[in-house]
């Protein structure tokens, strides 16, 4: 058994100050430029990248914050290739502009030296509650508190941050960075309940957003389950308590979605030989982003496509393809084959499609004065968490323009 250190540490280097300057000179500061329509969240990215060269690193902390207020974590986690720097104009002849490192640079300006950018606003006394202390979450939260509103966060978790604290690979994003963003958005007055799973209605509040994200990996219903691990739980365990994590000489992935790829970066950063990722489908109908699957590549992953599991033994997954059966040895199997639809619908009285939460445009739920947003409501298309701050941003303008035409407690009955 592994335990490996080596997924410990960031993967990518903070830019020094000299880089981030240099970096940001080559920007041409387009007029009309089409970074910001690529980015879900609409950050003004020449004018931040404009203020890092003129070395004004707080303004342009402030102007990323001004429309995402998980900056710090978007700027690790987001597909840039797919996002704005796939957008970047000197792509076509040059290297695109590295954004997100810029994000980064400006956000961990701030954040390391502790300085804060808002101050909360006059209180306004109504009275908003958030379930889910996740990226969308945290985003309305923040939004709120920073027109006045009194907003508490409920979060069955110990520690809020969702799946940036506990999901996403340390590599990517180090816990510390997706706490610092729940600590910020607490000192704009949002008052954090953890450890409390909301079950019930919620009384008392002028609205509500839920923001609650997916369930646990769902079943593969196949003999041998109890020998497969949960890969989100899976690599909870490597951020949460990685000297614990136990990863065999020989792991099987099952799944290849962006989860799928980082549970094989863990494996493999924890020592294992040889991880093989098993698909039920061709490579083309793969779910991860393509610089992923090339990334996971030249770690020495392995693919078996066209591959459907059919059971777990404790040597190893016994696969089908054209109706003859394999078995692919492995001492630790893991199954990443997305997540349960949220459970929390039935809780409110909520309408579903397909198990996600139907809303309208402006996020209203079919309850009046209930809101949501994020992973929970994304019946289409791959869920990041770039799209679940803005749909808390989105959640906090239609609860603000709500409040503003109803009488405080008339919203929700
Ligand atoms: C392994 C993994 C890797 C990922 N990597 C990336 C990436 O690199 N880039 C990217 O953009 N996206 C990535 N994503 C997707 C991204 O993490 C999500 O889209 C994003 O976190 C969604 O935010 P959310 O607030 O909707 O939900 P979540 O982050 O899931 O947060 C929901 C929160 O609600 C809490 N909660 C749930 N039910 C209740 C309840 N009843 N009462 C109280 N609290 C409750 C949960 O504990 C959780 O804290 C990844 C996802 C996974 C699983
Ligand atoms: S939030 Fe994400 S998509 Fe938007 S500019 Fe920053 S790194 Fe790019």
């Amino acid at each position: 058994m592994n335990n490996g250190l080596r997924i410990l540490a960031e993967q990518n280097p903070p830019l020094t100050d000299h880089e981030a300057l240099v970096e940001s000179n080559r920007c041409l500061y387009c007029y009309d430029a089409p970074c910001p329509h690529a980015c879900p969240t609409h950050i003004d990215i020449p004018r931040f990248i404009k203020k890092i060269s003129t070395a004004n690193v707080v303004g342009s902390a402030r102007t990323i914050l001004e429309s995402n207020l998980i900056g710090a974590t978007c700027a690790r986690v987001c597909p840039v290739e797919e996002l704005c720097e796939g957008a970047c104009v000197l792509n076509s002849e040059h290297r695109a502009i590295t954004i997100g490192r810029l994000q980064r640079y400006a956000m961990d300006h701030v954040y390391d030296r502790r300085i804060e950018v808002f101050r909360p606003a006059p209180a306004t006394r109504r009275r908003v509650a958030v379930v889910g202390a996740g990226p969308a979450g945290l985003s309305c939260a923040g939004e709120l508190a920073r027109r006045g509103h009194e907003v508490t966060v409920f979060e069955k978790r110990d520690l809020g941050g969702g799946l940036s604290t506990y999901g996403i690979i340390v590599l990517r994003e180090p816990v510390p960075v997706a706490l610092a963003e729940v600590e910020m958005i607490a000192r704009l007055g949002v008052k954090f309940v953890t450890g409390v799973e909301v079950s019930e209605p919620i009384t008392g509040y002028d609205a509500v957003f839920v923001a609650t994200g997916l369930g646990p990996t769902p079943s593969l219903g196949i003999p041998g389950e109890e020998r497969i691990a949960d890969g989100i739980a899976f690599i909870e365990q490597s951020k949460m308590n990685p000297g614990g994590l136990r990863v065999g000489e020989k792991v099987v992935v099952i799944g290849a979605g962006n989860t799928a790829i980082d549970c094989a970066t863990v494996a493999k950063r924890s020592g294992a030989s040889r991880v093989t990722m098993v698909y039920r489908r061709t490579e083309r109908e793969m779910s991860a982003y393509p610089h992923e699957y090339e990334f996971v590549k030249k770690e020495g992953v392995e693919f078996e496509f066209r591959a459907q599991p059919v059971a777990a033994y404790a040597t190893g997954l016994e696969c089908m393809r054209d109706s003859s059966t394999f078995l692919i040895h492995a001492d630790t199997i893991v199954k990443a084959i997305g997540q349960q639809k949220p459970s929390i619908a039935s809780v409110f009285g909520l309408e579903t499609d397909r198990g996600f939460i139907k809303v309208s445009s402006t996020l209203e739920t079919n309850v009046l004065g209930i809101y949501a947003g994020g992973d929970c409501i994304r019946a289409k298309g791959a869920a990041s968490t770039v799209m679940a701050a803005q749909d808390g941003k989105i959640a906090a303008a239609a609860i603000q323009v709500a409040l503003a035409v109803s009488p405080p407690g008339s919203l929700l009955k």
